[in-house]
């Protein structure tokens, strides 16, 4: 039984007097920022969030939001590592009552963007776990060191307290080998471990779930094509709460047009750029990670941006919206043939909450397949999921809000609430 589904009244006195660890600190560690934020798990209502940028850097900025009353607070001053930024955010929250000493806390959730085919689900940090995330470095470079730093303080500073991983990957290992494995000889694929893993997963399986929710049916009943529409972008096959297919692939290069990287394109273009264009391998990693998609289009990744330019009749902005959409619909229709049957289409993240007319032109024209958006319902703006498809339509459309933050302390609650019960 969890912690929070025990009724206070069925526990030992000694137990009941004491307080319930009902905290869980979600911690997000990129190679130089941390961020953060403080959740009660009685309700999933969030006490504190914050962000360290720039660590290592003289202009170093810690801005910390007390969410329970307050205003925000900013410093600017250098922060050397991320013990250091750590203990900066530890500080913080003790103003506030909030200290990571705090008997309430019951575990910090850490992101961790590859888990590989070994994490299947969120798991228990001890020395075996850290040493499989390293293990895991070459399939992961940038992300799973910045991940362990982030870990290992962590560790450091509360050794006693149940430290969690949540994987990005963990959601996509439930797809079958005909849509992980890429069509490559197979030996050569597993020696290097290549294969599709998928990212974004805490958001796919959140979406999904609020969208069977928002359906008012269960997760196992429902077939949805989530769109993960942010700087990076990202959809997904869930087929009863399972995730079948998804577009990023070892990397997150793999898919959908996003604001700086490329998404698909012919493999050959690399060897012809090395062959060709005399880049190397560094230079075209750059090329495809960061000055491709919509900034290598048309010089902006910002989708307002975009709209903007569109809207004063930019041809380069025009044709980089246009490619955008096109891939879209591409995935839309390759999903929902992976699916057979959908249910529901939801978009989410930056682009996909707010950008009504990417929502709007991604649907047009598929009213064969049961798809349609009503522009009244499409132009409300809200933080609530909502439907955007016609009150009769056979596919409901709808903006799902994520929550990467509340999937990672839900999933880590989870975990440890059996032994905090
Ligand atoms: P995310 O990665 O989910 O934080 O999404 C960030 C992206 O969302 C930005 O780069 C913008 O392109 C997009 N975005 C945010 N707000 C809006 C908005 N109001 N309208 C259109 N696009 C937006």
């Amino acid at each position: 039984m969890t912690a929070h589904s025990s009724p206070a009244t069925a526990l030992p006195d000694e137990v009941r007097s004491a307080p319930l660890a009902t905290r869980v600190l979600v911690l997000n560690s990129g190679s130089s920022s941390v961020k953060y934020q403080l959740l009660d798990m009685r309700d999933g209502s969030r006490l504190a969030a914050g962000l360290v940028e720039r660590i290592g850097e003289e202009t170093s900025r810690l801005k910390h939001t007390p969410l329970t009353g307050g205003e925000s607070r900013e410093q600017i001053a250098p922060i050397a590592d991320h013990e250091a930024a750590l203990k900066a955010v530890a500080a913080e929250l003790a103003k506030d009552g909030l200290g990571l000493d705090s008997p309430e806390l019951a575990a910090i959730g850490h992101r961790v963007v590859h888990g590989g085919q070994t994490f299947t689900d969120p798991t228990v940090i001890d020395d075996s776990v850290l040493a499989e995330i390293e293990r895991l470095i070459p399939v992961a470079p940038l992300h799973n060191p910045a991940n362990l730093t982030g870990i290992r303080t962590a560790m450091a500073l509360r050794p006693d307290l149940p430290q969690v991983a949540v994987f990005d990957t963990a959601f996509h290992t439930t797809m079958p080998e005909s849509a992980a494995r890429y069509a490559i000889d197979v030996k050569t694929a597993d020696e290097h471990r290549i294969r599709r893993y998928g990212f974004h997963g805490t958001s796919h399986a959140y979406v999904s779930r609020a969208t069977a929710e928002l359906l008012g049916k269960a997760p196992q009943d429902v077939n949805v094509i989530v769109l993960h529409l942010g700087n990076g972008a990202s959809a997904s096959a869930v087929r009863g709460g399972r995730c079948v297919d998804t577009s990023m692939g070892l990397t997150p290069l793999e898919g959908l047009v996003m604001g700086t990287r490329s998404g698909d394109m012919d493999p050959a273009v690399i060897f012809h750029l090395m062959r060709v264009g005399g880049m190397s391998t560094d230079e075209i990693d750059t090329l495809l990670n960061k000055k491709s998609g919509l900034i290598g289009l048309c010089g902006d990744n910002d989708m307002r941006e975009i709209r903007r330019r569109v809207d004063e009749g930019d041809e380069r902005a025009r044709l980089a919206f246009d490619i955008y959409i096109h891939r879209l619909k591409k995935y839309i229709g390759a999903y929902y043939a992976v699916l057979g049957r959908v249910d529901a289409i939801a978009f989410t993240a930056g682009v996909g909450e707010n950008a009504a007319p990417v929502r709007e032109a991604a649907i047009a024209g598929l009213e064969e397949l049961g798809l349609a958006v009503d522009s009244d319902l499409n132009a409300v703006r809200g933080d609530e999921p909502r439907l955007i498809s016609p009150r009769d339509a056979r596919v409901a459309v709808a903006v799902v809000p994520t929550d990467e933050e509340l999937e990672i302390a839900t999933q880590t609650y989870a975990l440890v609430g059996e032994s905090n019960a």
